[in-house]
């Protein structure tokens, strides 16, 4: 992989997703899926105060300066409520880091409190929490994003079997390395202008990512959450409906999506937010969009605007996600232009 003049950056942040997301996986098996509430009735778990301080700690070694703006926060960890999260989420991080205190551990998760600057960090400790807890999909994402372009862009996916799952449609699979079943998990990575690669997450054998060469929407394989609460289904299948596409889509959590995208595993992915006021925060597309963009695919909002990540730690100014392989891009953006049009 060349990677130009980031290679340090590059090399950290490979590094910090990919021991995030072993930690993750191992959480997941040994200390269950208890998951809690946040005030806002998304689900956070041990997982992600773990997984957020680990990456932290290794981006503070590395680049002191940097800000973190992630989605987690230690408040509930310092209230007397959160002391037994705290020592699970502590006990966690000291298998890999054995000399961090609990003070040391709520203060990384509260480095993730950063304003955005001129370079910053977005980190999603564990994007699709429902899908970790659920038994399903969920990633660890990373990326770096300087003077409000993504530059760097990692995704460890610790429960992906295929980064190219779904070759029902008839393409050949993208040619990586079969996993067994003790080995399964991926980690994909992008650096702007140099390319975009996926290893298993057990070597450093890193392959190129390419999109599907698919041209004709109704062959499309179409993924989108499995969240119902997350989606507008109605309004989703209109959009694939005047699409005409055939095969019903495939559900999926979390950044996990855009891997697959960007291996040729599925066409599209279409996003479409429950209520047309809502947001996605910018660590659920940064690291997604770069790796599907360096794989020759295509990322815009409902609308065909370009994701806007100089707007804070919103995209404050896109309505949901459609992404692709390029070539099916304007056919989606008119479909939902025209399914939106009739409702
Ligand atoms: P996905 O599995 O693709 O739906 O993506 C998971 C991400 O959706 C989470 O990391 C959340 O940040 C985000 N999310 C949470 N609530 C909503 C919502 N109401 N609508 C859309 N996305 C949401
Ligand atoms: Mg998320």
């Amino acid at each position: 992989m060349n990677v130009g003049p980031w290679h340090g950056e590059f090399d950290v942040a490979l590094a910090a997703v990919r021991d995030g997301a072993l930690l993750a996986r191992q959480i997941r098996r040994h200390t269950g899926e208890t998951s809690f509430l946040k005030p806002d009735q998304s689900p956070v778990t041990i997982a992600d105060f773990a997984v957020q301080a680990l990456v932290a700690h290794w981006l503070s070694d590395a680049f002191p300066d940097d800000p973190i703006v992630a989605e987690e926060d230690a408040a509930a960890l310092r209230a007397p409520t959160g002391q037994g999260t705290l020592e699970s989420a502590l006990a966690a991080v000291r298998r890999v880091v054995p000399d961090l205190d609990a003070s040391r551990v709520l203060d990384l998760i509260d480095r993730g409190r950063a304003a955005p600057a001129e370079r910053f960090w977005t980190l999603d400790p564990v994007d699709g929490t429902e899908g970790f807890v659920r038994g399903d999909q969920y990633v660890v994402a990373l990326a770096m994003i300087v003077r409000q372009q993504v530059a760097i862009g990692v995704i460890g996916c610790p429960a992906l079997h295929s980064i190219a799952p779904l070759n029902a449609g008839g393409e050949p699979p993208v040619p990586l390395i079969e996993q067994d079943a003790n080995q399964i998990g991926w980690i994909a990575c992008a650096v702007r202008g140099c390319g975009a690669w996926a290893a298993s997450l057990h070597d450093q054998a890193f392959s190129p990512l390419h999109v599907s060469t698919c041209r004709d929407p109704r062959a499309a394989r179409v993924l989108r959450s499995v969240e119902a609460a997350h989606i507008d289904l109605a309004r989703f299948n209109a959009i694939v409906e005047t699409l005409g596409v055939q095969t019903p889509p495939v559900l999926m959590d979390s950044q996990a999506k855009h891997a697959v995208i960007a291996g040729g595993g599925a066409d599209l992915l279409i996003r479409v937010p429950a209520t047309k006021a809502f947001r996605d925060k910018i660590w659920d597309q940064a690291a997604g969009l770069l790796i599907i963009e360096e794989a020759g695919g295509r990322v815009t909002d409902l609308n065909g605007v370009p994701l806007d990540f100089g707007a804070g730690r919103l995209l404050t100014g896109n309505e949901g996600v459609i992404a692709s392989n390029g070539v099916l891009h304007d056919a989606v953006v008119d479909a939902t232009r025209s399914a939106t049009m009739k409702q």
